[in-house]
């Protein structure tokens, strides 16, 4: 069954994670070391946190953990997974420069490391049924749970669609540009599309230029009728997304599935 997922999930979690109450946390809550540290761009980094021994966490794609450092236990944030729940023995998490814990994240996490991991939960999941079509629609680092949703459907070898909607700025800021493309050629039912908002004419940039839009997605969705819609990243594209996906194409709220990271 679909239903909507209109999670604002930040603004749900700071009441919850900002608790200085430490005696009060979930008590499953895991350290676990940065076995790898991968610069996706100049900004973006992406960490792989190692499971320790008989850590088996029963989880789902396209959900997210919540981090701190052991030096500040009152500092939550969430990150939705960038790998997928068939990526056995670590969780990967992509993390943009901004903010707070974004600035600590990307400039001073290294490997061997240690954070806190509150397990993964969420419900912004792939519904890999063969007779629907996955249209996900991302900006920026909004793209890092749709990394997992292609790299599951790929080793699993679903036959389910899937297009990938991702407005960058300029080509410079397309995150996992090299696996995308490896995942489309590997998977004949998943596309990777890019469009940049503010290549300027000299960019030799040959992909589409200019923000999502209703014409864009009516394009490459195809059948609107099995489509389920799935928006990513911060509140102002993912409610963009919302508002042409629901007022301009007239879709039911069922078929969209949104994340918004506050
Ligand atoms: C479910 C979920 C999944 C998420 N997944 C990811 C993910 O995969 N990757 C990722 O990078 N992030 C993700 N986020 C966002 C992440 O949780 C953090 O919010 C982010 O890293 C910013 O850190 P912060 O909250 O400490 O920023 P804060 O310091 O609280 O700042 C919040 C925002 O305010 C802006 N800001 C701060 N100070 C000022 C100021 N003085 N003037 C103007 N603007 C200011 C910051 O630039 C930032 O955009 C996710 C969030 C949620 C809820």
């Amino acid at each position: 069954m679909l239903f909507l997922t209109n999670i604002s999930v930040k603004s749900r979690l700071n009441s919850w994670i900002e608790t200085p109450l430490i005696e009060n946390m979930p008590k499953n809550i895991v350290l676990m070391e940065i076995e790898k540290v991968t610069w996706e761009l100049e900004d973006t980094k992406t960490l792989r946190l190692k499971w320790p021994e008989d850590y088996e966490p029963i989880y789902k794609t396209g959900q997210f953990i919540t981090l701190y450092w052991p030096d500040c236990p009152k500092y939550k944030r969430a990150y939705s997974l960038s790998s997928s729940a068939l990526d056995r023995g670590f969780f990967e998490v992509t993390i943009k420069r901004d903010g707070k814990m974004g600035t600590r994240m990307v400039d001073w996490a290294e490997e061997g490391q240690k954070l806190h991991v509150i397990p993964p939960v969420g419900r912004f999941l792939p519904v890999f049924e063969p007779d629907k079509h996955l249209v996900c629609i991302a900006g920026g680092s909004g793209v890092t749970p749709f990394r997992g949703f292609a790299r599951e459907a790929t080793q699993s070898k679903l036959t389910t669609r899937m297009t990938l909607l991702y407005s960058v700025r300029t080509p410079k800021d397309i995150i996992f540009r090299d696996e995308f493309t490896a995942l489309e050629a590997e998977n004949p039912h998943f596309q990777f599309q890019v469009t940049c908002t503010r290549a300027d004419e000299a960019d030799a940039w040959q992909g589409r230029r200019g923000r999502i839009d209703a014409d864009w997605i009516t394009d490459r969705a195809g059948n609107l009728s099995t489509a389920i819609f799935y928006a990513c990243g911060p509140t102002t594209l993912v409610e963009a997304t919302e508002s042409l996906i629901r007022d301009t194409l007239k879709l039911p709220k069922e078929q969209i599935k949104l994340e918004k990271w506050g």
